[in-house]
C-alpha cells in the first residue's frame, strides 16, 4: 500500500465527534466530489468518488449529521479506467434539504450552480473545524509521496478559488502552501518535511506522523555518514591533487639538472614527495628526519615549484 493510501486508512476511520467539525469536514468532502441532481422536482445532493475510503468517510458523517440513511451505489468503471465509482445520496428529499442548509449551499441550489468552488467560510471558524476540513481535503484530494523518495504533499483543487481556501486555511497553521497550475486545476502542495509533519498532526494522521518521522531521521543518519564519506574523499582529493603538482615540479627539476643539485632541504623534500605522493604536508613532514611542521614542508615545496617555474622548458 503506498504511503498515501496508509495516511487516508488512517484519516478515513476518524469521525469527529462535535458537529461543527463533521461538517467542516463533510464540506470538504462535497466541494471536492459532490454534487447536485434534481428528483421529482426537488434538488438533491451526493458525493462521487473512486475512493472506497472517501464513500465510508461520507456515509459515516452523512449517517453522524443527519440521522438519515444514504445511499451507496457502487458501479464498474470503464474499461481505461479501472476501479469502482462510489455514488452516496441522501434517501430522501428531507434529508437531502438538511445537508443543503447545514454545508449552506442553499445559494448555489437557488442559482442552479452546480459547481461548488469552496466551502463556507462560517463553517471554518474554529481551530477545531479547520484541521477537520484539512481532513477532508487530504482524504478526498490529497495525496503524500512517500518519504523514502521525496517529501511532497499536494492537495489538488479543482479550481483557483478552492485551492486559495485551502491555502489560507493552511496558513492559519503556519503551513505555507505553494499552488501551481496542473491540467486546468490548482494543485497545493508542501515539500518542506517539518511542514508535512505538522500538516498530518493536523489532521490527526498520528501513526502516518511517526513513520514519516522515523523515514526522515534514518534518511538523516544515512544522509550525515554520506556527507562525512564526501568531504574525507574530498579531502582526499585536494591532497592528491597537491601532491600531484608537487610531483610535476619535481621531476621537471629531475629533468633539467637533477635533484641533487637542489640544496639540501629541498632535496629532502623532493626525495620525500617522491615517496609518499598522496600523504598531506602534514604527514609529509613528519617522514622528515627530524621531523618539519605543515608550514615548513609548504615553504620547501613552495620553492621547489618556484624553481621550477623558473626554468621554461
Ligand atoms: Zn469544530
Amino acid at each position: 500500500m503506498s504511503f498515501s493510501q496508509r495516511v487516508k486508512e488512517e484519516t478515513a476511520k476518524i469521525i469527529p465527534e462535535a458537529r461543527h467539525c463533521a461538517l467542516a469536514e463533510l464540506a470538504a468532502v462535497f466541494t471536492t466530489s459532490g454534487f447536485f441532481y434534481p428528483e421529482e422536482g426537488r434538488t438533491m445532493i451526493g458525493i462521487r468518488t473512486e475512493n472506497v475510503l472517501v464513500a465510508k468517510a461520507s456515509f459515516s458523517l452523512i449517517k453522524k449529521l443527519f440521522g438519515t440513511s444514504s445511499r451507496v451505489s457502487v458501479k464498474d468503471r470503464n474499461q481505461i479506467h479501472r476501479g469502482h465509482l462510489y455514488t452516496i445520496t441522501l434517501a430522501d428529499a428531507a434529508g437531502a434539504g438538511k445537508m443543503i442548509r447545514a454545508l449552506k449551499l442553499e445559494d448555489a441550489v437557488k442559482r442552479m450552480d452546480m459547481s461548488v468552488t469552496s466551502a463556507d467560510r462560517n463553517l471554518l471558524q474554529s481551530e477545531c473545524c479547520r484541521k477537520a476540513f484539512l481532513r477532508g481535503v487530504f482524504l478526498s484530494a490529497g495525496s503524500l509521496s512517500d518519504p523514502e523518495k521525496i517529501y511532497h504533499l499536494e492537495l489538488v483543487a479543482e479550481n483557483a478559488e478552492f485551492a486559495r481556501e485551502i491555502c489560507d486555511v493552511m496558513a492559519t497553521f503556519g503551513l505555507n502552501a505553494k499552488t501551481v497550475e496542473r491540467k486546468g486545476r490548482s494543485v497545493v502542495y508542501l515539500k518542506e518535511g517539518n511542514q508535512i509533519v505538522d500538516f498530518l498532526g493536523l489532521i490527526q494522521a498520528n501513526v502516518s506522523l511517526l513513520n514519516f518521522e522515523n523515514t526522515r531521521v534514518m534518511k538523516d543518519v544515512r544522509n550525515n555518514v554520506n556527507r562525512s564519506v564526501n568531504c574525507e574523499t574530498a579531502n582526499l582529493g585536494k591532497t592528491v591533487t597537491a601532491g600531484l603538482k608537487e610531483l610535476r615540479d619535481i621531476e621537471k627539476i629531475d629533468r633539467l639538472f637533477g635533484l641533487e643539485a637542489l640544496p639540501g632541504p629541498l632535496r629532502e623534500a623532493a626525495y620525500a614527495r617522491l615517496q609518499y605522493p598522496d600523504v598531506s604536508l602534514k604527514e609529509l613532514g613528519e617522514r622528515f628526519d627530524p621531523p618539519v611542521g605543515k608550514s615548513g614542508v609548504n615553504h620547501r615545496m613552495r620553492r621547489i615549484h618556484e624553481i621550477a617555474e623558473e626554468e621554461k622548458l
